[in-house]
């Protein structure tokens, strides 16, 4: 095999997105047992638990326009995801991250961002794993959209 050709080859949608998550996401050190309490560990670590906050928008697998989460500012906020294959994922994460269930045990859980003012930079992203439903995911999803 010719390697010039090998290596002009484009990005497959796969090795694209590995990189877009690029730094890694950190692990929070606790397997949360549900949403509730993933969403006060991540609020508590960006310094925003029980203040006021403006949503953030997003989507999900249900649709458009929903709140995903909450937000100081597009640099700081945090949202409930879930990822489909998570049991995949799991598995890649289990060899870097600390634990084996990094997206959850059911594949919710909680991302925190913070690029404004991190203790630690390596620190930025940061997964908050549960073992709640994706159904449960859902319930927070359409509440926290009627309420605006
Ligand atoms: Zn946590």
């Amino acid at each position: 095999m010719n390697s010039d050709s090998k290596q002009a080859k484009p990005l497959t949608p796969y090795k694209q997105e590995q990189l877009k998550q690029q730094p890694r996401e950190a692990w929070c050190g606790k397997m949360h047992s549900n949403i509730e309490e993933a969403i006060v560990c991540a609020e508590t670590n960006l310094g925003m638990h029980r203040k006021p906050a403006q949503p953030y928008w997003g989507k999900t697998r249900f649709g458009e326009g929903v709140i995903v989460g909450w937000q100081v500012n597009d640099a700081k906020r945090y949202r409930l995801d879930f990822t489909p294959n998570f049991q995949e994922e799991n598995a890649k994460a289990a060899e870097w991250a600390g634990t084996a269930e990094l997206k959850g045990s059911q594949g919710v859980h909680v991302n925190e961002e913070n690029f404004h003012d991190p203790i630690d930079k390596n620190r930025s992203r940061i997964c908050h794993p549960t073992q709640a439903s994706l159904q449960w995911a859902d319930t927070y999803w359409r509440k926290w959209t009627k309420s605006r």
